[in-house]
């Protein structure tokens, strides 16, 4: 059997960019975004500055506001950016305050600047099939599957991993796409067993190599959402990328698949939320 089709989420998130900066110029506009911070926060400070660099070269505008972690006066600043006129979305980095108060500040944006869908409220539309704005890691693995032409009408389609960011996103993007969907997590007695199913697999766990080739069904299309370091210092994904390659038909790399073009479709929303029409 051939090997995989590695996904190139560079050259996927560079065509989406072109798209916005022509968009944004023909309308005139200057989107802006505004991220809240945790100060000392440095993994969410690194990601949220490669934002700002891909933000600037399509004229999407990011303004951080970066505080202490005390969730009232967040919550002040994100009531205060909900308001501002020239304000079109409003993301909160995570982990800000702690998990429970990060959830409830995420709440706390509004639906119309809920550009990266972290409100209970985005996902609920989300899972009801109403339109909202889908949380863009999720909508970059529907993302990557689509462009390359994967079916997903009757195909068992398996995710591992449950979370609000990833895992239950793209489960409700593949039900709305009429796959037939298994979500995966610690609790799941076989693993390997419903791994083996899938027709179309995404990977969203945080632990590396955690899907191994021997469970992985011949012609899978595999996205790999995981994101770790090795103690070498490299990054690896949820899958064994190697072994993987050899079984899969597609299979998306730990860099330069998934990540680039979530940026890029969180951009796309940032034009949305300020009517500016990006066609995908
Ligand atoms: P998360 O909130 O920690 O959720 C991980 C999920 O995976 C949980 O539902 C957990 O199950 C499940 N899980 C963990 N270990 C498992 C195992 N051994 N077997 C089965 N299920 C397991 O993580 P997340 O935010 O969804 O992120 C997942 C990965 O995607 C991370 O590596 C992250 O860095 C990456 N990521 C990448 C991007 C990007 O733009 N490239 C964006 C977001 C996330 P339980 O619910 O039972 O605990």
């Amino acid at each position: 059997m051939a090997p995989a089709t590695v996904v190139d989420g560079k050259t996927l998130a560079a065509a989406i960019k072109e798209k916005i900066k022509a968009a944004a110029a023909e309308a005139g506009a200057s989107p802006t975004l505004a991220v809240v911070l945790a100060r000392g926060q440095e993994a969410a400070a690194a990601y949220t500055r490669s934002l700002a660099r891909a933000g600037e070269g399509v004229g999407v505008r990011v303004v951080v506001h970066e505080l202490g972690p005390e969730p009232r006066a967040a919550a002040r600043v994100i009531a205060e950016l909900n308001a501002a006129a020239d304000v079109n979305g409003v993301i909160l980095q995570k982990p800000f305050a702690g998990r429970e108060a990060d959830a409830e500040l995420a709440d706390k944006i509004s639906g119309a600047k809920d550009v990266d869908g972290q409100t209970s409220a985005s996902l609920g539309l989300l899972w009801a099939g109403r339109p909202a704005f889908v949380p863009s890691t999720a909508a970059a693995a529907i993302y990557i599957l689509e462009s390359h032409g994967v079916d997903f009408v009757g195909a068992e389609a398996v995710v591992v991993g449950r979370s609000l960011v990833v895992g239950k996103p793209v489960a409700a993007l593949l039900v709305a796409r009429n796959a037939t969907v298994t979500i995966c997590h610690t609790r799941t007695r076989d693993l390997a067993a419903a791994c083996r199913r899938a027709d179309v697999l995404v990977v969203a766990a945080g632990s590396a190599g955690l899907v191994k080739g021997d469970m992985i069904k011949a012609g899978a299309a595999v996205i790999d959402c995981g994101f770790n370091y090795a103690e070498d210092g490299s990054v690896v994904g949820d899958v064994a990328f190697d072994e993987a390659k050899a079984v899969a038909s597609l299979l998306s790399p730990p860099r330069g698949g998934v990540g680039p073009v979530t940026t890029a479709l969180l951009l796309v929303n940032v034009a949305w939320a300020a009517g500016v029409h990006v066609p995908l």
